[in-house]
């Protein structure tokens, strides 16, 4: 590929292009991140950045062009899509970007803020006259690079094209972010989100359910509440904590010095939380390591129908909800509704049967097959 990508970007941003403005994380420390692990941190120069966007608009006119040329009036078709996918292997990311609007943009890699602001500002610059149709741009940013950027620098960035922000602020319980070496504090995450709102920019909060263990989860949560009040983000992303082999948190556990949640535990976190927000915030569990999909919701209008969903899985039987911790963490169900297609709650009884006889613990399986997802 005439282009550079990073490894990952938010389940949100999955139609989005992918642009690659720094390579890994500046910070790098969380304990309980893996994602960049053993890779140096390293810039990007504006002309680095402007060569990979030229790329992508050559290669939109060349699909345009190959668009023509078979019948299909310059847009990207199913059938464009078909032809490039055999012939034309090297167009496809733009040729699906295209396909699916066209409209959204997603820069890597870790620290987007992390850019000089006068940097940023003439690579989103460019990139709104290259691709004039572009209407949201978002980042991932650490809530310290936000706190250290003045409102206009903020705001000018906005103005040249940044539309999002998405945080991974995990908790705001400060002994806990010491604890997990996030390289931040609470207060800076108040200040870094309420200055990205003033500047004009939507912003995503990310919050790590887990990261307290079973001794310090209510803590955690309450501190997350705190914070999250505080600032009263766009919107608040739920995730789920997860450990495999090389996350140094893995050895904390192995050590004896962490007691990972359990997923009663995650969804008791989740109450706690509902009951303790103040915000305006639209609330997302988009991420398929979290134990109860549907908490999705305009806050505080949706709180009633949350916390149902909550309390609808914490007053199950027991054999009822492991039945539904399994069937959902093999992909059998997204919904405690799904429960009620007699089948799939059949198979899934008869797995857990199947484990039972062979002596292996529900909850050592789950934990085993999340890592997968990691
Ligand atoms: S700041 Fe983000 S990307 Fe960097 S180590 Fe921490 S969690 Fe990972």
């Amino acid at each position: 590929m005439p282009f550079e990508q990073g490894p990952i970007r938010p389940p949100s941003e999955a139609e989005s292009l992918l642009i690659r403005i720094n390579r890994n994380c500046p910070w790098n420390k969380c304990l309980f991140c893996p994602v960049y692990k053993g890779k140096k941190f390293s810039r990007r120069t504006v002309e680095e950045i402007k060569g990979d966007i030229q790329a992508f608009k050559e290669a939109e006119q060349r699909l345009k062009a190959l668009s023509l040329q078979h019948g299909y009036g310059g847009a990207v078709t199913v059938e464009l899509m078909e032809l490039i996918y055999q012939q034309e292997q090297e167009l496809f990311q733009v040729a699906m970007w295209l396909y699916r609007g066209g409209k959204n943009v997603f820069l890597q890699d870790a620290d987007g803020l992390a850019m000089p602001a006068d940097k940023l500002v003439e690579v989103l610059t460019f990139l709104k006259k290259q691709f004039p149709t572009v209407e949201r741009v978002t980042t991932y940013a650490r809530g310290k690079t936000a706190a250290k950027r003045s409102l206009e620098q903020l705001t000018a960035i906005r103005e040249a094209g940044l539309t999002r922000v998405h945080i991974g602020m995990e908790t705001g319980h400060d002994p806990l972010l010491t604890a997990m070496r996030k390289g931040v504090t609470a207060a800076e995450l108040v200040e870094g989100g309420k200055k990205l709102k003033e500047a004009g920019l939507s912003l995503s909060e990310y919050v790590l359910l887990g990261l307290g263990g079973k001794d310090g989860w209510q803590e955690h949560i309450l501190g997350t509440a705190e914070v999250l009040n505080a600032i009263d983000p766009h919107f608040i992303r739920l995730r789920t904590l997860a450990l495999r082999r090389k996350i140094p948190l893995l050895e904390h556990v192995e050590a004896g010095m962490f007691q990972r949640q359990t997923d009663e535990g995650t969804a008791r976190e989740v109450k706690l939380l509902l009951e303790n927000l103040r915000v305006t915030s639209t609330i997302v569990s988009d991420h398929i390591l979290n134990l109860l999909e549907e908490i999705e919701g305009k806050l505080p209008w949706d709180m009633p129908r949350l916390l149902a969903v909550v309390n609808g899985y914490l007053d199950m039987p027991e054999e009822r909800r492991a039945n539904f911790r399994l069937g959902r963490r093999l992909g059998h169900y997204r919904t405690l509704g799904d429960m009620e297609d007699k089948r799939r709650f059949a198979e899934v009884e008869g797995l857990r049967r199947s484990l039972l006889e062979r002596g292996e613990d529900q909850e050592e399986f789950i934990v085993k097959h999340l890592a997968r997802y990691v």
